[in-house]
C-alpha cells in the first residue's frame, strides 16, 4: 500500500481548493488523477466533495428550470437571484465548519 505518498502529494486544503475546476473538468488529467486519489483515501474530502456536487446540482438546475420554489419554499422565501446566495451560504457553512 502507498496510500501515504497520494496523501502527501495532494493534502486536504489543496484538494478542496480545487474541487470547483475538478468539477468542471478544468484541471488537466495529473492534477484530476491526484485530486481522485485523494478521494478515494480520505472520506472527510469525499464528503465534501459530494456536498459540493450537491450545491452545484442545485445551482445549475435554478439556472436551467427556474423553477425551484419547491425547494426554496422549505428554507424560506426567495426569489430566482436569492436562491443561488442561498446555495452559496450552504456550501460556506459547510466548509467553514
Ligand atoms: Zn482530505
Amino acid at each position: 500500500m502507498c496510500l501515504q505518498g497520494n496523501i502527501a502529494m495532494m493534502n486536504c486544503i489543496k484538494t478542496r481548493s480545487l474541487f470547483s475546476e475538478y468539477i468542471d473538468r478544468q484541471l488537466g488529467q495529473k492534477k484530476s488523477v491526484s485530486i481522485a486519489e485523494h478521494l478515494s483515501v480520505c472520506s472527510e474530502c469525499w464528503k465534501e466533495c459530494e456536498n459540493f456536487m450537491k450545491i452545484l446540482t442545485i445551482m445549475k438546475k435554478l439556472k436551467t428550470f427556474d423553477a425551484p420554489r419547491n425547494y426554496l419554499e422549505g428554507i424560506g422565501h426567495g426569489e430566482k437571484q436569492d436562491s443561488q446566495t442561498l446555495a452559496l451560504r450552504i456550501l460556506f457553512k459547510k466548509q467553514l465548519r
